[in-house]
Formats: C-alpha cells, structure tokens, sequence
C-alpha cells in the first residue's frame, strides 16, 4: 500500500506552488493546470498547460490524479462536473459556485445565519433610478471581481454614473458602506468530519490589495472568539474539505461577513513560519481526509506582500531584517501590483515593520 497520492491543482500562481510544497514534503505527487508553462508551480510540478475551463485537459489531469483541487475560486464549475467522475474532488463544485457569484454567497451566508452587510441584488440601472444618497453603498460586479476590480463606491451623482455603467453590463449586489474599524480574516481547514481553525487574522489593504497581516488580530478576546464562531459556523454547514478563508469587517462590537474563499489566502501565509501547521498543510491534509492537528501559533507575526513596484525595497528590507522569512514566487516578470512574493516575521513590533 502507498500513502503517497497523485494531487491535481486547477491554478499554478504562488498558492498552487505553496499547496504543492506542503504536499511534495508529505511524500505526494503533484501535477497542476495552469495557461501559463512558466507559472509559479512550474517550479514544484509538471504543469499541464491549458485554460482553467478546457475540459479536454480538465479530464486528462482529472485521470492521472487521485484527487483534485483548486488555488483559486474562479474555476468553470460546469467543465470540473463534466470530470467528476475520473477524480475525487472533495471540495465539491458547490462551494465552487456559491464563492464565485456574490448573489450566491450572500444568500448562503444569509441562511447559514452570519451577518452581512445589509445589500440588494441589482440587475441593471433601472435598479438604481431614484437612488437616494442616504446611506454610502458600494456596487459590485456578481462574478469576477477581485482586489476591487468591478466596485464603485456610489458618493455622488459622478459615481453613480459609473455603477449604472457597471449595472447594465452584469449582475450585480448594492451593499452598504461598511465604516469598518478593521478587516480580519479567519482561516478555517476541514476534513469533513472535523475542523480546526487558525487565529484571527488583521488585513490592512492599500488601494484594495492586501499589503499587511498582523496576527494574532488587535481585537478583544470576545470579538475574536465571535469571528472564530461565525467561521466554524459557515465550516460546518459546507462539511468544509481543505481550507476556506472568510473575510469580515469589524466595527464595534458587530462583525459582518464580507466574502469567503474556497482554498488557502493571502492573508494565511504567516502560518507557514509562525504556526506548527500552515495553512497550506492543513488544506493538502483537509481534501485528503486525513485528521487535522490543532493550531499553535508560535509568536505573533507579521505578513508583508511585495509588489512589483516593491521589489528593491524587498531587498533593502531584508538586508536590514535578517531575521525575516523571504518568499518570492518566481515570477519572471515585476509588473506594477503584481504579487511577487512576500515575507513573514516573528514579531510584536507590528506597525514600526513596514517595507
Ligand atoms: P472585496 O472584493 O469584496 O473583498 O472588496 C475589496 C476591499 O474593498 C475590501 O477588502 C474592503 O477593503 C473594501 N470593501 C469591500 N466591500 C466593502 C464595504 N461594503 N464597505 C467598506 N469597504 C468595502
């Protein structure tokens, strides 16, 4: 009998390659899919380069791998169903669909019963004639947004101009402007039948991209024991595989979910350095349904993206903080916000550590 599996990865960015580090190092085989030949898992495992939704290349990974999984949410659910049947897919396509499509996921998480920001589904501008500018809202796209591409904050007529645009081009959902006092994020890994949960995460964004984790989050126990409650909550009711994120906005005491992540996030990369298990780890055992260690965490720490515009004060940073973990990805080529890599430090000194 051979404990080593054949692991396929929809998605070779840097989160297919840390997935596929944490599995080679349990003895695992790994091949991932990716359009890109040179992309950051090449470095780690044979790439079968194709489009995420090519369901020839779909159903080729799907028969040379034990067991499927994706780095990233937007995989076409319909061409993962159409393979079904030649690999387990443990996350299922469900949550698959219910993470790619705000609609779903905020009627989801609505019924799961955790709180979201209060919102209305918008199907065109006529949703939106006679807008009252009572409150702040935020309109963004149903599908495809990420890292605040496809939202516009609706603050005068100017702006709404802007969302009848985005309106008339997709579905969308009208929330509130949430004042946050912060955003966390609370990393969950299942394995079906139980759960373990990593602590609290603090993001801090600079023009919506994550730029700073500060964990363990500068919240009070209560808040942070409720954030761990609502993300056991939604675990739960998924039968959560492998590890999903929840993002949430805290203002006072209330906290609102803001969205979820079917995989391992940015947000989580501390946990490779500071937590007896990363959160990577937890997601290779979680889809293999293999028991789940209890999360330690080490030392507080601090996570710190380095974009492409960041790569010479990367270097500076580490000549000057020897004692910080240094990730780059691999990526050939700095382009301006590209994630490029990132780098982890065992430290209380939070808001003095920047790059
Ligand atoms: P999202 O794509 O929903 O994660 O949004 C990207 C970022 O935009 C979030 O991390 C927040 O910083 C901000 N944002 C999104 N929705 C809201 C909201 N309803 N109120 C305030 N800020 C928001």
């Amino acid at each position: 009998m051979t404990l080593s599996k054949t692991i396929g990865i929809i998605g070779g960015g840097q989160l297919g390659q840390m997935m596929a580090i944490a599995a080679i190092y349990r003895g695992h085989k790994v091949i991932t899919l990716d359009p890109v030949a040179d992309c950051p898992a090449s470095k780690v495992s044979e790439v079968i380069v194709a489009d995420y939704a090519d369901v020839e290349a779909l159903r080729i990974l799907a028969e040379r791998c034990d067991v499927l999984t994706y780095e990233f949410e937007n995989v076409d659910a319909e061409s993962l169903d159409a393979v079904a049947d030649k690999a387990l897919l443990p996350q299922g396509t469900d949550l698959l669909r219910i993470s790619q499509n705000r609609i779903a996921e905020k009627a989801f998480l609505s019924q799961v019963g955790v709180a979201v920001a209060p919102y209305r589904v918008v199907t065109s501008s006529k949703d939106l004639t006679d807008y009252d500018f009572v409150t702040t809202r935020v309109l963004k796209t149903a599908t495809g947004g990420y890292d605040g591409h496809g939202q516009v904050v609706i603050r005068d007529e100017e702006s709404l101009a802007q969302a009848k645009v985005l309106a008339d081009q997709t579905d969308c959902v009208l929330e509130d402007f949430v004042p946050f006092d912060m955003e966390i994020s609370v990393l969950v890994s299942g394995n079906s039948r139980e759960l373990t949960v990593f602590p609290v995460q603090e993001n801090i964004h600079r023009n919506n991209i994550l730029s700073k984790t500060i964990v363990p989050a500068r919240i009070s126990e209560n808040l942070a024991e409720k954030a761990v409650q609502m993300a056991r909550k939604i675990a739960t009711d998924l039968q959560l595989f492998g590890t999903l994120c929840i993002e949430m906005f805290v203002t006072g005491s209330t906290i609102l979910v803001n969205e979820i992540a079917p995989r391992p996030h940015n947000s989580g990369h501390y946990s490779i350095e500071a937590c007896n298990f990363s959160q990577f780890d937890t997601h290779i055992l979680g889809i293999l349904g293999e028991t789940l260690p209890d999360i330690q965490l080490y030392a507080p720490a601090l996570m710190l993206n380095i974009l492409g515009q960041d790569m010479e004060a990367a270097r500076e940073f580490m000549t000057q903080h020897p004692q910080a973990h240094l990730h780059f990805y691999g990526k050939a080529e700095a382009k301006y916000n590209r994630k490029m890599g990132h780098v982890t430090m065992l430290t209380e000194k939070v808001e003095e550590v920047n790059l």
